[in-house]
């Protein structure tokens, strides 16, 4: 197995881990990351993944990909298939250790059998609304299930007829017996199996009971010999009949260890949310670039590396939080910063003609492809007398601070001339500034400043008009426009979606040498941010990037004021 460089920090998982290697308890770490096929994993999976494999990679063991594929009805090939390509996207390796709680559907029918046989469970007739009321609430205990008290032969004998398909979906149900009194509802005799009839993936029609979550997770565990059972904390109040289960059944035990859920500012972080968002279009689907999932963070352009970074950063502990996005954006920028090639774009294209440079005459500039790694090599790029520059860097009557372009202005045209903006040309309709005509400094090309020249105080980006290539920009905001959803208890996340989310410029430029990037591929667009090509194209057939991330944290600066 080979897994990246995942630094898991201290935590208090490893401090169990540590102990009971050093009790003899175990001899080596088994774990297991067990995503349920409903949908695709987001970057909350992320945290469970790093450090599921990460704790493997540490002491030399060995984690699992685990299907828990339980729930015919919700589950689909597709979702399986793209949690594998996420998992090995992330950069983890299972090797031959992928396995499904539907291999076990035999063992674990095995397993229900015997608590049937030991006294431990019985099959149950109530229809569903009186086993609710049974139940009893948090200050009040339950009432015991009048089928409670059948014997065990009755109940072996129910239970092979709900295998064989003799009664009605829903009509019964497998269920342990343990207390109907106990403080904590879980054991309040939980239901184990019950009667549905839905074509499973994987076995297909041949079964038409299926296990309950609580039922087919810590069994799976245990059949795998997982060493330590990692959950978040919604979990808690599950350990214990995860306990029982395995001491009824007399099986190999697993440590049941809860941490933390990761949530995200915001966002939305539950596969059923993020497929109502999928399934009410209010994005383009599950890889949409403004999802929290893996595909759509890869879409988007986020690297593996920097997802890790941020998983290794957030630590792993024992109290809910709410992470803010930010964080995970500065993780995406420093790993950026290191390998993108440097490019110019300009996203919403105003004309400068140079109207002291000839028109038949053409020049070509190098730049670096990245400030500090000459082996990234040059790229070379081309001057004429009509380029293109960015609307944000004129102001036709800017402050004294704004050192871009205006009236009478000097900017220095990155790695190109100084050049002098001496005309402002306007739609005469609609007053719209449709070009500027500018004159250069002979003597600036290349970023050459001669003796005694003023110095200018802006540099800006550009694209000459001549060899530019036009494609589409897409700008994303946050998802939502609150912070923490989970606060606005009165509404729903969905009145609460941003709808500037996504902004599409259908015009922008590029200069000539990105013309053959290849989907995936991130570069820098020099003082605008990253911007990665997307393998879903345009509708008009351009080269599509999406924006990462800015360079800064424009959000942070816009709280602080
Ligand atoms: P969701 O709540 O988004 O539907 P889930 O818990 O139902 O997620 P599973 O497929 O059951 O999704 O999750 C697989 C593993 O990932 C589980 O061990 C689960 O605890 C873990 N996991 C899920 N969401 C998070 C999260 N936000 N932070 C950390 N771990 C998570
Ligand atoms: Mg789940």
């Amino acid at each position: 197995m080979s897994h990246p460089p995942v630094q898991l920090g201290p935590n208090f998982i490893r401090n169990i881990v540590d102990e009971d290697l050093a009790s003899g308890k175990h001899k080596s770490v088994v774990t297991r990351f067990p995503p349920e096929p409903n949908g695709y994993l987001h970057i909350g999976h992320a945290k469970s993944i790093c450090l599921n494999f990460g704790l493997a990679a540490l002491y030399q063991g060995r984690c699992h990909l685990r299907f828990d594929d339980t729930n015919p009805v919700k589950e689909e090939q597709e979702y399986i298939d793209a949690i594998k390509t996420d998992v090995s996207w992330l950069g983890f390796d299972w090797g031959e250790n992928e396995y499904h709680a539907s291999d076990y559907f035999e063992a674990l029918y095995a397993f229900a059998e015997k608590l049937v046989e030991k006294g431990l469970a019985f099959v149950c007739d109530l229809p569903p609304e009186e086993m609710r009321e049974y139940r009893g609430t948090l200050t009040e205990p339950g009432k015991e299930s009048p089928y409670r008290s059948r014997t065990v032969g009755e109940n072996l004998d129910l239970l092979r007829r709900m295998r064989a398909g003799e009664f009605d979906d829903g009509s019964r149900v497998l269920r342990a017996k343990i207390d109907m009194a106990a403080p904590n509802m879980n054991l309040r005799d939980p239901v184990l199996y019950r009667i549905l009839r839905a074509t499973h993936p994987r076995t297909g029609d041949a079964w038409c009971i299926y296990p309950m979550y609580d039922f087919a997770h810590g069994q799976s565990d245990s059949l795998e010999q997982i060493t330590h059972s990692l959950c978040t904390l919604e979990f808690q109040d599950h350990r214990p009949l995860y306990d029982w289960l395995c001491e009824a059944l007399e099986i190999y035990h697993p440590q049941q260890i809860e941490f933390a859920r990761l949530n995200l500012t915001y966002t939305v972080m539950s596969k059923r949310r993020l497929l109502e968002l999928v399934n009410e279009k209010h994005v383009s689907g599950w890889d949409d670039p403004r999802m929290p999932t893996l595909s759509g963070m890869r879409r988007r352009g986020f690297t593996a590396a920097a997802i890790r970074t941020f998983c290794e950063r957030i630590g792993v502990g024992k109290s809910d939080s709410v992470i803010d996005m930010s964080t995970l954006e500065d993780c995406v920028r420093e790993d950026l910063d290191q390998i993108a090639p440097r490019a110019m774009g300009v996203l919403r294209p105003l004309k400068v003609t140079i109207t002291n440079y000839p028109e038949a005459q053409s020049e070509e500039f190098t730049a670096p492809k990245h400030p500090k790694k000459p082996e990234m090599g040059s790229r070379t790029i081309p001057f004429g007398r009509e380029i293109y520059v960015d609307r944000d860097d004129f102001m036709e009557d800017p402050p004294k601070n704004f050192f871009r372009l205006g009236p009478d202005r000097e900017v220095r045209l990155r790695y190109g001339y100084i050049i002098r903006c001496d005309e402002v040309i306007k739609d005469p309709v609609s007053g719209e500034v449709t070009e500027l005509r500018c004159s250069y400094d002979t003597e600036t090309g290349g970023g050459v400043l001669p003796e005694g020249r003023k110095k200018v105080k802006g540099i800006i980006h550009w694209v000459a008009a001549a060899h530019a290539v036009s494609v589409e920009v897409r700008l994303y905001d946050r998802l939502l426009s609150v912070a923490d959803p989970a606060s606005e208890k009165d509404r729903d996340y969905r009145e609460l979606l941003n709808p500037e989310s996504l902004e599409v410029l259908a015009d922008a430029l590029v200069e000539p040498g990105l013309a053959s990037a290849e989907a995936g591929e991130t570069f820098q667009f020099e003082r605008l941010g990253y911007f990665c090509v997307d393998g879903k194209g345009s509708q008009s057939d351009k080269l599509a990037f999406n924006r990462t991330v800015t360079l800064r944290d424009t959000w942070a600066k816009l709280a602080k004021g």
